[in-house]
């Protein structure tokens, strides 16, 4: 298992924004504050959803789109590098007016509301092609 221990630099609590995007205003934060390595749990709600789901034998994402309102139950995540740009690896739960639940990759979802607890550390992470999965994964935990 590749690992390093890694140093907290920072800690932060935060309300996303009604109207935009989950995982870009993380994303976003991270650039302004110049974090480059981050692990983050989530919980709130969202207007709709991208979801994707990763075909391992076709090696590719599968996009499913969502336009209903759901709670985002539980999101977790980190932030590393991905092509010079903070990349915020997200993965959530959430939850339908059934409580029905449907999780996976969230690639987009616009927020109705949200709150966050970001750790930051002061090493960064970098995210590169792993051939053997097809994915970006990290390059230097
Ligand atoms: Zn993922």
């Amino acid at each position: 298992m590749h690992h390093r221990e890694v140093t907290p630099a920072g800690e932060y609590l935060a309300r996303l924004e009604t109207g935009r995007d989950w995982r870009e205003q993380i994303e976003a934060f991270a650039r302004e504050r110049g974090i480059e390595s981050a692990w983050f749990q989530g919980m709130g709600a969202v207007q709709d959803a991208e979801v994707w789901y990763y075909d391992q034998d076709d090696k590719e994402y599968e996009p499913i789109e969502f336009d209903e309102h759901l709670e985002v139950a539980a999101c977790v995540g980190n932030v590393a590098r991905l092509d010079g740009e903070p990349f915020a690896h997200t993965h959530a739960v959430l939850g339908r007016d059934d409580a029905g639940t449907l999780s996976g990759h969230l690639n987009a979802g616009t927020v109705f509301a949200g709150e966050l607890h970001l750790r930051a550390f002061e090493e960064p992470l970098v995210r590169e092609h792993h051939p053997g999965t097809d994915l970006d994964l990290w390059l230097n935990p």
